[in-house]
C-alpha cells in the first residue's frame, strides 16, 4: 500500500474521533473530515496540474493542512518535500532546484520568500493556506472547492513518496529518498515495537519538515489511532498550555527540550497530570537528564534512535517491556542490527563499540543526486552504514556513544568527544561544553574543549581537574570559553562548525 492508503484506512475504523486539534486556534478535524478532505485536495492538486511523479515542496509551519497536504500530494500520485520555514531564500531556492518541485505550499507570511525562491527554479505553483480561524475547518481555500474526482494514482508502492533533507550536522542537507514501502514499514515499525494506546494524544510540536517530526510522531500517532495537537514550533508557554489544556498523554522530544522540561521554572505552573510518556530522539542524552524529566513531570521517559533515511526509528524502547536508562531501547521488528569494526568491516562481540549497522525495510533508496555518499551508506548487500558508534548488550538494548566522523585520533587510538563533554558537563562551572579534535603534529589530533562557564574558570585548573579523572590519550590539550556552544534545533553540537573556527584561531 501507499502512504495514503494506508493512514486513511487506519482512520476510517473510528470516524468520530478527533484525528487533529490545532493548538492555536482550537480547530478539531475528526477522522472523517481528514479522510475527506485529504481526497479533495488531492483533486484540487490534479485539477491544478499536479501529476504522479511531481513534488510538492511544503514550507509552513506545523498545522493540520500540513498534514492534509502532504498526504494529498500522496495520494495524487507524487511526492513531497518539507522545507525549514526558517529559511531565507537562497537556501529554499536550494531546495526547489534539488527536489525539482514544480508546486509549493505555504502561509501567507512565508508567500513572498517562497515566491522569490522560486523565481530562480522551476517552481510554478502556488498553494496558499488561508488564514485559520477557530471556526474554520480547514482554510486551503482554492484547493478543497474542486468538485473534480479524486485522482486514481498509480499505488506503485516502490515509488518516491517522501523526500526529507538530513539535518546537516556533518556537512551540507543531503536529500534522503524514501519510497511509500519504506515509510510504511517503518510506521508499522513503531508501532508495533512500542505500547501506543488506542485514544492516546501527542503533541505534534517536532518540524514535520523533518523525518522524526513526520513519519514518527505524525503518521506513526494517526495510524496507532491518536490524536495529535498540532503547535507551529517550540515556544515555552504555548507548549506547556496546549499539553495542560488538551490533556496531552505522549510527547515526543528533542534534549533541548528535555533540559528545559527538567530545568526550567515555568514547567511547574502547568499542570502536566496527563502526561503518559516522554520520549527524546534525534541527539544523545545521558541517563541523568532522563532521570530528571521522569522524576519532574512523575512520568516515564524513553529514548529512541533512528535517521532520515530509515524513515525514522532504527530503535526505541518498548515500555511493555523493561526500562534501561541512558539507551535507546531496542531494535524495532523486521530489523536486524549489527556493530562493526569500521577500520575492517568484521562483526565485533556483543558488548564493545563500533559503527553500527542496520538493514531491513525501512531503509532509503539513496540520496537525490548523490550517488557517491549513497554508495557510501549503503553496502551492496542492503545493510546501511550509520557512522554512528555504539554497543548492544547483552538484552539488546542499543547504547549510542558517538559519530564515527566526529572521533578523534590521539596517537591512533579513538577519544569520544560525547563522552569527554558528558564529563565536562558534571562540572559545576560549566553550562556548555562541546570537544572537537585539533590536528596535531605528533599525535595526529589533541581533543580541544570549547566551554560556556558559568563562573569564572581558569583553564590549567579545568585541564588538572580532566586529568585526574581520564586516561592519558583523553587529557584536554586547550579550554576554549566562548558564550555558547552552535547546535542545530535537536540540539546536537555543530563540530564542523568549530573545527572550522578552531582552525582559524589557531592560524
Ligand atoms: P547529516 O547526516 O546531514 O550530517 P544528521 O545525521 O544529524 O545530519 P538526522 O538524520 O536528522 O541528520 O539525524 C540522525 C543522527 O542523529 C543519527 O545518525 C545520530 O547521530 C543522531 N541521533 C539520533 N537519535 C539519537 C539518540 N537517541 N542518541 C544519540 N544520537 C542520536
Ligand atoms: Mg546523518
Amino acid at each position: 500500500t501507499t502512504v495514503p492508503q494506508f493512514i486513511r484506512e487506519a482512520i476510517r475504523r473510528r470516524p468520530d474521533a478527533l484525528a487533529m486539534i490545532d493548538a492555536p486556534t482550537g480547530r478539531t478535524i475528526t477522522c472523517a473530515a481528514l479522510d475527506q478532505q485529504i481526497g479533495r485536495a488531492a483533486a484540487g492538486l490534479a485539477a491544478q496540474g499536479f501529476r504522479p511523479g511531481d513534488t510538492l515542496l511544503i514550507c509552513s509551519p506545523n498545522s493540520p493542512e500540513w498534514v492534509v497536504v502532504a498526504l494529498a500530494a500522496m495520494a495524487a500520485g507524487g511526492s513531497v518535500s518539507g522545507a525549514n520555514p526558517g529559511y531565507t531564500v537562497a537556501e529554499l531556492a536550494q531546495q526547489l532546484r534539488d527536489s525539482k518541485a514544480r508546486f509549493a505550499f505555504t502561509v501567507p507570511p512565508l508567500l513572498d520568500t517562497v515566491r522569490r525562491a522560486a523565481e530562480q527554479t522551476g517552481c510554478e505553483h502556488f498553494i496558499v493556506a488561508g488564514v485559520a480561524e477557530a471556526g474554520d475547518a480547514l482554510p486551503l481555500a482554492g484547493l478543497l472547492t474542486s468538485n473534480g474526482p479524486e485522482p486514481l494514482a498509480s499505488a506503485d508502492p516502490d515509488t518516491l513518496a517522501l523526500l526529507p533533507f538530513s539535518s546537516g550536522t556533518t556537512g551540507v542537507p543531503k536529500g534522503v529518498m524514501l519510497t511509500h514501502r519504506a515509510i510504511v514499514a517503518n510506521v508499522c515499525q513503531i508501532v508495533q515495537g512500542s505500547e501506543w494506546p488506542q485514544g492516546m494524544v501527542s503533541l505534534a510540536f517536532l518540524p514535520m519538515f523533518h523525518a522524526m517530526g513526520f513519519v514518527l510522531t505524525t503518521l506513526s500517532g494517526l495510524a496507532a489511532g491518536g490524536t495529535l495537537v498540532t503547535l507551529p514550533r517550540f515556544e515555552p508557554e504555548a507548549f506547556l498550555c496546549a499539553i495542560a489544556s488538551q490533556r496531552v498523554t505522549h510527547v515526543i522530544a528533542v534534549p533541548p527540550v528535555m533540559q528545559f522540561l527538567a530545568g526550567h521554572p515555568l514547567v511547574s505552573t502547568f499542570d502536566l497530570s496527563s502526561l503518559q510518556l516522554v520520549g527524546s530522539g534525534g541527539a544523545p542524552m545521558g541517563a541523568a537528564l532522563e532521570d530528571r524529566v521522569c522524576a519532574r513531570l512523575k512520568c516515564p521517559t524513553v529514548q529512541g534512535y533512528g535517521m532520515t533515511e530509515v524513515g525514522a526509528v532504527l530503535t526505541l524502547v518498548d515500555t511493555r517491556g523493561a526500562l534501561r536508562p541512558g539507551s535507546v531501547g531496542q531494535v524495532v521488528p523486521g530489523t536486524q542490527a549489527r556493530v562493526v569494526d569500521p577500520a575492517t568491516g568484521r562483526d565485533l562481540p556483543r558488548g564493545e563499540a563500533g559503527e553500527l549497522w542496520f538493514r531491513g525495510p525501512q531503509l532509503f533508496a539513496g540520496y537525490l543526486g548523490n550517488p557517491q555518499s549513497t554508495a557510501a551508506t549503503l553496502t551492496a548487500d542492503g545493510w546501511i552504514r550509520t557512522g554512528d558508534i555504539g554497543r548492544i548488550d547483552a538484552d539488546g538494548f542499543v547504547f549510542i556513544t558517538d559519530r564515527l566522523k566526529e572521533l578523534i585520533k590521539v596517537n591512533g587510538e579513538s577519544v569520544a568527544p560525547a563522552e569527554l563533554e558528558a564529563l565536562l558537563m558534571t562540572h559545576p562551572a560549566i553550562a556548555d561544553a562541546a570537544v572537537i579534535g585539533r590536528p596535531d603534529e605528533y599525535t595526529g589530533e589533541l581533543p580541544v574543549a570549547w566551554v560556556v562557564p558559568r563562573s569564572e574558570l581558569d583553564a590549567e585548573v579545568l585541564k588538572a581537574w580532566f586529568a585526574e579523572r581520564v586516561a592519558s590519550h583523553k587529557r584536554l590539550a586547550d579550554v576554549v570559553a566562548v558564550d555558547t556552544i552552535p547546535r542545530n534545533p535537536a540540539g546536537k553540537p555543530l563540530r564542523r562548525v568549530l573545527r572550522a573556527r578552531d582552525a582559524e584561531r589557531m592560524e
